[in-house]
């Protein structure tokens, strides 16, 4: 459904993506590990044009296009059918729990008003909050804005949900109410590409681990392959640090 190849990114003279390849499949759960710094982050942005690639070929859908030369149509095409979940949550704080939610489909996608209020609270039920529909985020907590930030992508129907380290800002307390979210997402078959480094997680909830390193997929597998018996030495490093 998403496939890119050889994406290249460089900040100034630092080179954070040296030529990655990712394949998603609908109902793929699939988690990205690696060091900080090693370009998680940077190739997920790059993914829905956060970032503009330097190099790299974009497949998604009917487009078929290499980053450098994706038009504003396609560009907004591929915003259409992603969503994009941020580890600082990214809401707006002057707008409650349901208008940070409806914003994107009323403004963005031109849905009406009243048939988006319908969908925004449906999308806050899902994640656990429908007795905060009127609540501003400074109102709520970091895992409670967090499911705002959920719901708001669940909202837009995308085709595939990108996560950003999305627990990594949450006191430890509040990282379960948010990776239980995201686990009954994943169970229902929703496609997600999730940077994090919640290990268990990983083993738990992804189909596909991909480990990165300095810029380049180091090794890819089922949670099994990776997290049981990875052939690289480097993923056989970082794991030993981790878990
Ligand atoms: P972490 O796990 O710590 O979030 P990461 O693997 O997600 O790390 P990135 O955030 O993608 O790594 O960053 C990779 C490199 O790119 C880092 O050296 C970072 O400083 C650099 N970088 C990222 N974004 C920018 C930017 N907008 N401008 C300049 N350098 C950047």
């Amino acid at each position: 459904m998403l496939t890119v190849k050889n994406v290249q990114k460089s900040f100034g003279k630092n080179k954070v993506l040296k030529g990655v390849d990712i394949h998603i499949k609908k109902g793929d759960v699939t988690v990205i590990l690696g060091p900080s710094g090693s370009g998680k982050t940077t190739l997920l942005r790059c993914l829905n044009f956060l970032e503009k690639p330097d190099e790299g070929e974009l497949i998604f859908h009917d487009l078929n296009t290499h980053f450098k030369d994706a038009s504003k149509k396609d560009i907004l095409q591929v915003r259409k059918k992603t969503a994009f979940v941020f580890q600082n949550y990214n809401l707006f704080n002057n707008k409650t729990a349901l208008e940070n939610v409806t914003e994107g489909l009323i403004i963005g996608r031109k849905v009406p008003k009243a048939e988006a209020i319908e969908i925004g609270k449906k999308a806050l039920d899902k994640v656990g909050l429908s007795d905060k529909y009127t609540y501003y985020p400074s109102q709520l907590s970091g895992g409670q804005q967090q499911r705002v930030g959920i719901a708001r992508a669940i909202a837009v129907k995308p085709d595939v949900i990108l996560f950003d380290e999305p627990t990594s800002a949450l006191d430890p307390e509040l990282v379960g109410e948010v990776l239980s979210v995201m686990k009954t997402l994943a169970e229902e078959g929703t496609t997600m590409l999730i940077v994090t480094h919640e290990m268990s997680f990983a083993q738990d909830v992804a189909n596909k681990v991909i480990f990165m390193d300095d810029g380049v997929i180091i090794e890819e597998g089922t949670p099994k392959q990776i997290f049981v018996k990875p052939k690289e030495k480097r993923t056989q490093q970082f794991l030993r640090r981790i878990i």
